[in-house]
């Protein structure tokens, strides 16, 4: 089964898409995750990416929709994908109709205010990919694996003012493309009614 999380960012999706990966045996893929190893690389993909990710604006497609392409023409993906941070784009939901299968669109429906809260104080694992918020984990270590916390970058309010317009733009029209295969889950709550209400969801597919 393969799967997307459609969501406007700090909607739980990253969170979200690693507890179905617990639970599933999914593998997760993450267009954003991809971009920053390239980015840690200095990869010319990285070097590019860059560029677009700190002013919050969107990779052009044709890098995105290659990286994803070769991201899953691994043999790992056989088993079933959960797709977090892609398709962005109508081009990009296209191209994935062409090779590969979408069984369920989960859309993380999160108000704009919640969003802009949960902003400064997200953290996350630097080893595993473990999301926290400062709100409820004052620790600056790993409770997994106790490797250090740190913060995105491009996780300040300048920046996400403009991922939202994006997301308004370019991604919330996806909620109409993938209308025949669209679940609602509400994400204004912590992550583990989320969870509980998308494996509900699932099960029932
Ligand atoms: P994320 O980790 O999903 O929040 O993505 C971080 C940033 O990477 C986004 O703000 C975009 O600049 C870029 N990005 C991630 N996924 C995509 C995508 N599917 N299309 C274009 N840009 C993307």
């Amino acid at each position: 089964m393969n799967i997307i999380l459609l969501g406007a960012p700090f909607s739980g999706k990253g969170t979200l898409a690693k507890d179905l990966t617990r639970e599933f045996g999914f593998v997760q893929v993450s267009t954003g995750d991809l971009f920053r190893e390239n980015i840690k690389k200095g990869t010319d993909v990285g070097v590019l990416a860059k560029k677009y990710i700190d002013k919050g604006q969107l990779v052009p497609d044709s890098v995105t929709i290659e990286m994803l392409k070769q991201r899953i023409s691994k043999s790992d993906c056989k088993n079933g994908v959960v797709f977090d941070g892609f398709p962005r784009t109508t081009k990009q939901a296209e191209e994935l109709d062409k090779i590969a299968k979408i069984d369920a669109v989960i859309q993380l429906d999160v108000p704009f205010d919640i969003v802009r809260r949960r902003c400064l104080g997200r953290r996350i694992c630097s080893k595993c990919g473990e999301i926290y918020n400062t709100a409820t984990y004052s620790k600056t270590t790993c409770a997994k694996c106790g490797s250090p916390l740190f913060q995105r970058d491009d996780d300040n309010l300048e920046t996400l003012n403009n991922r939202l317009e994006v997301y308004e733009k370019m991604t919330a029209p996806l909620i109409n493309f993938y209308a025949d295969r669209l679940v609602v889950v509400d994400g204004s709550k912590d992550p583990d009614t989320a969870f509980k209400s998308a494996c509900k969801l699932l099960k029932e597919i």
